[in-house]
């Protein structure tokens, strides 16, 4: 199997929270290892105690055995810990088109989250006059936060270092 066989199936494997980011966007794909007919994938937990990984792991499972591939496994790596800077450039700008407001760098993002400070762009107008709702939004990964200026409410993909 080519390397790009591997890349395509691995496209077809979506964050389940978020059905737009594939886990190559995500940059949670370590290592694929490729031995005969074996195939290992090693992906990195994006938020532990994320239930999405499971998911994910057993959706790439699902991927490869579609394509004929029996002898597939996923090993989880933890460390280094995935942070939000491994999110590609194009999986920021599909979260941003889904609602979702994409990671700010990581000094802005602290600020944000822990002195409430109104730097989170909204993804409908763009007003950086949003406030924090919620330390948790539709899920922990997430944020739950309201445009001052159009009234949107979106979730914010936390940054994590
Ligand atoms: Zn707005």
């Amino acid at each position: 199997m080519t390397q790009e066989k591997i890349h395509s199936i691995l496209t077809s494997v979506t964050d389940p929270e978020v059905p737009v980011l594939t886990i190559l966007d995500l940059g949670i794909v370590r290592e694929i290892k490729q031995e005969n007919a074996a195939i290992e994938i090693s992906i990195t937990p994006t938020y532990s105690g994320c239930p999405a990984m499971g998911t994910i792991a057993d959706d790439i499972c699902k991927a490869f055995r579609a394509e004929g591939i029996e002898n597939i496994s996923v090993k989880m790596v933890l460390s280094p810990a995935w942070t939000t800077d491994w999110l590609s450039e194009e999986g920021k700008k599909k979260l941003s088109a889904y609602g979702i407001a994409p990671p700010l760098d990581h000094d802005a993002d602290k600020a944000a989250l822990w002195k409430g400070a109104k730097l989170i762009p909204c993804p409908q107008c763009q007003s950086t006059n949003t406030k924090m709702i919620s330390m948790f939004g539709s899920t922990a990964c997430k944020s739950l936060h309201q445009c001052n200026e159009c009234y949107e409410t979106f979730d914010y993909f936390k940054c994590l270092k």
